[in-house]
């Protein structure tokens, strides 16, 4: 035990936005230690990369501070003081160049967050941060030292400050499970519980439509006149166009106890043209190759209607051109939060004071586990990033003067 330790910050959770509090802290002078539950930190950061990491979005910035939602007005101030093109500017100056995809998404060279973390970690180490792997924190004692399960038993530790990066609670296998909430609500901060966001969705297929087309595409499908591609799972539906519709669909769900979704499975084709092609005689053909040869519909699209047509609606052309456009999937639950790319809910806004916790100050809290949500596309890593660096300054401040909070 070393409860009488008070030298420097414990920064807990060795993500993004921990790295970088603890990179605004140590180039400030101060010592930090960082502790992280897991063997290795940044592992959801490095899983972020493996599909083609966004680091952010080069859109107008009007534009890209709309996707926080309701919560644009609180991430402001920390986006402001870090936005888009701070963070290329940031990713360059650890030796990596950035680029613009075609959808406006800012990518890493090679897509990968390996190279970045390597030259980050070893860049942070050189500024004399102190990484402590396979620390789980625990909470704290009654004289408030920091709890640590470790491979040698418990440990306890105390610091000036301390900078809370915990994770939401997605991909709990990566180290953020979300048991921060209980040890933090014991201390009466207020949590909104978390919930899947940027997630799929159960619907209940048929057995039959479940076997043959789980794992399918639909490429270039609309919902509500946003196109994007989505995919057919066992149990439902996923893929970026329904994760960037995820929020609102999650809570229609929670409030109504289904929500149903209006698939365009054509949406290049109006619907008087569709209403045409399929007016044509269709002879000896079957109701199946008639589609496929006038309008292009096979394979999944064409088990979709029969999944939501009976038989007598699925030969009845206008029946079937109205359907295309507008089919209807009713989804029930969204896909438990392990699976989900990110996490909603986390400390609400009014239990902070800038990014310090009103309830036990000297506290800060940054990144996934702060009550905001926002689509993929590189808005959830600028966040956690921005956090980061807002709690880091922070804390800073607290440091100098610790009776004026935050
Ligand atoms: C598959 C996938 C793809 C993604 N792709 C993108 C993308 O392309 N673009 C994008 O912007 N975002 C993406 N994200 C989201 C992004 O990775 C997260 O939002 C981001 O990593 C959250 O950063 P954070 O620092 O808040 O938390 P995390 O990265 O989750 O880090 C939290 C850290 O805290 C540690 N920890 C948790 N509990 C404890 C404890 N009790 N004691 C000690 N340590 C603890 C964990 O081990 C972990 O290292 C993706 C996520 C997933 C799952």
């Amino acid at each position: 035990m070393e409860s009488n330790q008070l030298q420097g910050v414990a920064v807990i959770g060795g993500g993004p936005a921990g790295l970088m509090a603890a990179e605004v802290l140590a180039a400030a002078g101060v010592r930090v230690d960082v502790y992280d539950a897991m063997p290795s930190v940044g592992r959801k950061f490095l899983l972020a990369g493996r599909g083609g990491m966004n680091i952010t979005h080069s859109e107008p910035y009007g534009a890209f501070l709309a996707r926080y939602g309701s919560r644009a007005g609180v991430m402001r101030p920390m986006l402001d003081a870090f936005k888009p093109d701070d963070l290329r500017a940031w990713v360059h100056g650890l030796g990596i160049d950035t680029f613009v995809g075609t959808s406006g998404r800012v990518f890493p060279t090679e897509m990968k967050a390996a190279p970045m973390l390597r030259a980050w970690l070893h860049r942070l180490r050189e500024s004399g941060v102190h990484f402590h792997q396979r620390h789980r924190w625990l909470g704290w004692t009654a004289d408030d030292s920091l709890r640590f399960a470790t491979a040698a038993g418990e440990r306890r530790v105390r610091h000036a400050a301390v900078l809370l990066a915990l994770g939401g609670a997605s991909w709990a296998r990566l180290g953020s499970d979300g048991a921060w909430q209980p040890l933090l609500a014991e201390r009466g901060v207020g949590i909104a519980p978390l919930v899947p966001a940027n997630c799929g969705f159960d619907s209940g297929w048929s057995a039959h439509f479940s076997e043959k087309y789980a794992g399918q595409p639909l490429t270039t499908v609309a919902i509500g006149g946003r196109k994007g591609q989505m995919v057919v799972t066992a149990t439902g539906v996923e893929g970026s166009l329904v994760y960037a519709l995820s929020a609102g669909i999650r809570d229609r769900i929670a409030a109504h106890g289904s929500a149903t979704i209006e698939l365009d499975l054509l949406p290049d084709w109006p619907l008087e043209r569709l209403r045409q092609e399929l007016s044509h005689p269709r002879g000896s053909r079957s109701m199946s190759s008639f589609l496929q040869s006038r309008v292009h519909i096979k394979g999944v699209k064409t088990g979709l209607l029969h999944e939501v047509l009976d038989k007598e609606a699925f030969h009845d052309p206008l029946r079937v051109a109205a359907t295309l456009k507008a089919l209807p999937i009713t989804l029930r639950a969204p896909r438990p939060i392990d699976e989900a790319i990110s996490s909603a809910g986390g400390v609400r806004f009014e239990a902070l004071e800038g990014t310090m916790l009103k309830a036990v100050p000297g506290v800060f809290v940054a990144g996934e586990m702060l009550d905001w949500e926002a689509p993929t596309g590189g808005y959830l890593l600028t966040a956690c990033f921005a956090s980061g660096m807002a709690a880091g300054k922070d804390m800073l401040r607290y440091l100098m003067n610790p009776a004026d909070a935050a």
